[in-house]
């Protein structure tokens, strides 16, 4: 019988493995020993530092780490940038054979979605707002997609970045309403040394537009330090923030000020508050958040 115990990690995946077939994921999964923690990083690719940090915490934590690629159709509306999002495989196994990463699954659209697919996990409650007001269907892409992810992978463990702070909540509801056994580990921003956010989007801004994307951070530096001098009410709070991000040539998709857990919007700010904002630099849209509370 196969002794789990006397396994030594790299003995079981001496490295990096590339694997596409959704058959041979699901067999490598089910060879791994019961008591194994698997550590799941879903990513689109173009990797960069802010991926790499759930990479990071993944190996850190877990005895198997699988990173998936896959630039999700299901998740882009009309006229997104499907097409044009950035691509380059090699450049994010690279980056990844740094890392004590086990697998790389990066599936196949037509093997996602053959012929005939028609499932759709739909979170109404927390996907309608926000981001799902401007891209409807978005998240009803992601939460298909992820759980169709997590079903080949069975991970105890998914990592995800607070940056995409709605699609976290969403697929925790998920997970939740599911009773899938994976938990979320929620890992911080990674930012420039100026405080934009890493984002794989951030290659389509160019100099002019990569000084105004500064404004979303400024915006939640300037809401944090309005809210530390006492003002609660959020349109005061969200209307300064606005002007900033007008001034600095960025136009507001929204800007709220919504409860953590609910996202729903508050008139009266509390510590509880997450501000959370997308604003369009020329075509592209970015997004950002932090906690009221600095
Ligand atoms: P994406 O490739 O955009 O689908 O992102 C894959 C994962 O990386 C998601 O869980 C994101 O929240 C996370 N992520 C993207 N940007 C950052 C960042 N700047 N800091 C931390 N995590 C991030």
């Amino acid at each position: 019988m196969h002794d789990c115990h006397n396994e030594t990690r790299k003995a079981e995946t001496p490295e990096l493995k590339l694997v596409s077939s959704i058959t041979e994921m699901q067999e490598i999964r089910q060879s791994f020993c019961k008591s194994k923690s698997i550590g799941f990083v879903p990513t689109m690719g173009y990797l960069h530092q802010g991926h790499l940090s759930l990479v990071e915490a993944s190996t850190r934590a877990c005895e198997i780490t699988i990173v998936s690629i896959f630039v999700n159709p299901m998740q882009f509306g009309a006229g997104e940038d499907l097409g044009t999002y950035p691509r380059d495989l090699e450049r994010d196994i690279e980056l990844l054979s740094a890392y004590d990463v086990d697998y790389v699954f990066y599936p196949d659209a037509k093997e996602m979605y053959p012929a005939g697919f028609g499932t759709k996990v739909e979170i109404p409650a927390l996907s309608t707002g926000l981001c799902g007001a401007s891209r409807p269907g978005h998240f009803t892409g992601v939460a298909t997609v992820v759980l169709k992810l997590v079903n080949i992978t069975r991970p105890t463990q998914m990592f995800m970045g607070i940056k995409d702070f709605q699609q976290t909540a969403v697929l925790r509801a998920m997970l939740k309403d599911l009773n899938l056994q994976t938990e979320i580990i929620a890992c911080p921003i990674v930012r420039e040394p100026d405080g934009l956010a890493l984002s794989s989007r951030n290659v389509y801004l160019d100099a002019v537009q990569r000084v105004q994307a500064l404004c979303l951070h400024n915006a939640i530096k300037l809401i944090q330090a309005l809210y530390a001098d006492g003002i609660t009410d959020s349109n005061q709070l969200i209307d300064g923030a606005t002007d900033l991000i007008s001034e600095a040539g960025g136009q507001v998709d929204y800007i709220q000020i919504v409860d953590s857990t609910s996202l729903t919007e508050l008139p009266t700010a509390n510590d509880n508050c997450r501000i959370v904002l997308a604003v369009f630099i020329g075509r592209t849209r970015l997004i950002d958040n932090a906690a009221i509370r600095a």
